[in-house]
């Protein structure tokens, strides 16, 4: 198995060798050369997952991605992810029926109560095996606004050769999202606050990365969703849930999915075309609809900043879908050429691209199976009522975007809505909609008492750089 760049200028490499790394150096993104077949292996998955659980479907998922990886280091990496002491439950991704009939996979239970976990705890293992093998650390630098900054932390916390530098907007984030990361006191978890807004800390980030001497030097690393690996830890559980809500090898399933840069879709996407009967993919925007607009019209149209709306469901208040590449590359049978067009000339020069006259685009219903819409606020409320007066079930804002999309829906084979984040993350919305308060697992009690461990910053790249050779040393 090799990974090769969507813009095709960049060697083909193995797993081990993209897993530290971010972009392709031709700007574009890593995907297989070809996806890994399931054909023959749900049978087998569904006897595992029964008889040894998650970790084990999971790592023998993963060495269709990683055949690079040791089998042995494969199931150690899996077995520290995803067991009942990181996760709420032995069934790490456990799946209900609500009273309508569709099921909510619950894709929220780990350490930071969002679905990021899932790829981030693998991750975390992953990189800490890789690292040591290689005798090498890693800095990881990220900009955060929610959920991604505390599921990478508590991935990373006890990490041997890891350290994390993560940068936030002082004072925008909610009361919880904050004290998750701030409560963490650890050397090598540097919570850094920024006197400005999120476009800020993703330019600090940024101005790092481009100093290449300083970055070569720190071993200045990332996380984001563009990540190959924390993709491929995505596949395990559309196929965990396709073998939880189905009995026989060929029954189709879908899937409803809250989706902001297209990263958990995009695994349920690598699922369907390995083989798995995943018959419909769902695609739930909120008023920030870059996506829905794409798949209804066929233009891909970037926001600027000032273009995204804050909702209620703000981790997919997005201006532009990271991971969309991989799936346009897809479209058009891996034509590297044709992708560097879209996204290396035409929408760095005009903002958008239109391929509705495309013989590819007619396709993507009958070939790739999306469904797409978006909902509002409005709706949000009204889904999160509704599950909780019929399942006395609380549902989080995103996954309330996922409801009502499922809902728009009739199909009839069996759906299965991706559940993405707990409602005690959302308490606000949560006591708009039905004057509760959310529950708050056991883990998070008093959190935002705890004594706050961060450094405050102004918009200067030489004060994080200061950090950062501070904390490392030289
Ligand atoms: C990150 C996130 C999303 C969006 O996921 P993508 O992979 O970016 O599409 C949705 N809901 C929650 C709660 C999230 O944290």
């Amino acid at each position: 198995m090799r990974y090769i760049s969507t813009r095709g200028a960049a060697p083909a490499a193995a797993f081990a060798d993209i897993l530290l790394e971010g972009l392709a150096p031709d700007g574009g993104l890593y995907v297989p050369e070809q996806y890994p077949s399931a054909a023959g292996k749900l049978d087998t998955w569904r006897s595992i997952l029964d008889a040894q659980g998650y970790a084990a479907l999971a790592a023998s998922v993963l060495s269709l991605f990683a055949p690079d990886i040791e089998a042995g280091e494969l199931e150690g990496v899996c077995s520290r992810a995803y067991n009942a002491s990181v996760f709420a439950t032995p069934e790490i991704v456990p799946v209900t029926r609500l009273a309508d009939g569709r099921y909510l996979a619950h894709l929220s239970d780990g350490p930071s109560a969002a679905f990021k976990d899932l790829a981030m705890q693998f991750l975390g293992q992953m990189f800490e095996a890789e690292l040591s093998r290689r005798g090498q650390s890693l800095n990881i630098l990220g900009a955060t606004s929610g959920d991604t900054g505390s599921s990478a932390e508590y991935a990373m916390l006890g990490r041997s050769h890891i350290r994390v530098f993560m940068l936030t907007p002082e004072g925008r984030m909610t009361p919880f999202q904050q004290a998750q990361m701030y409560s963490i006191d650890d050397p090598a978890i540097v919570n850094i606050a920024v006197d400005g807004v999120f476009d800020d800390c993703q330019d600090l980030v940024k101005a790092v990365s481009e100093d290449l001497d300083f970055k070569a030097k720190y071993s200045i690393g990332a996380v984001n969703s563009i990540n190959w690996a924390r993709v491929a830890a995505q596949v395990v559980y559309y196929i965990a849930c396709w073998l939880r809500v189905s009995s026989s090898a060929d029954e189709p399933v879908s899937f409803c999915v809250p989706t902001g840069n297209f990263g958990n879709i995009l695994a349920g996407h690598v699922a369907r075309q390995m083989g798995v009967p995943i018959k419909h993919l769902i695609l739930a925007t909120n008023e920030n609809n870059v996506l829905d607009e794409f798949f209804h019209t066929g233009i891909y149209r970037v926001r600027p900043a000032s273009g995204v709306f804050a909702t209620s469901s703000p981790s997919m208040d997005i201006s532009k879908a990271s991971n969309f590449e991989r799936f346009v590359f897809d479209l058009f049978g891996g034509d590297a050429e044709r992708v560097r067009h879209l996204f290396g000339e035409l929408l760095p020069s005009q903002g958008f691209f239109d391929i509705s006259s495309t013989p590819e685009f007619k396709s993507i219903p009958e070939r790739f199976g999306f469904l797409s819409g978006s909902s509002t606020h409005a709706d949000r409320l009204a889904a999160i009522r509704q599950v909780w007066a019929s399942d006395k079930v609380m549902i989080d804002p995103h996954t309330a975007d996922a409801v009502t999309l499922a809902r728009r829906f009739v199909l009839p084979e069996p759906c299965v809505v991706m559940e993405t984040a707990l409602p005690v993350k959302f308490q606000a919305t949560m006591e708009e909609a039905i004057h509760l308060d959310p529950p708050r697992p056991a883990r998070f009690a008093g959190i935002e008492e705890k004594p706050k461990h961060y450094r405050l910053i102004g918009k200067d790249v030489g004060e994080l750089k200061g950090i950062i050779r501070e904390v490392v040393g030289d």
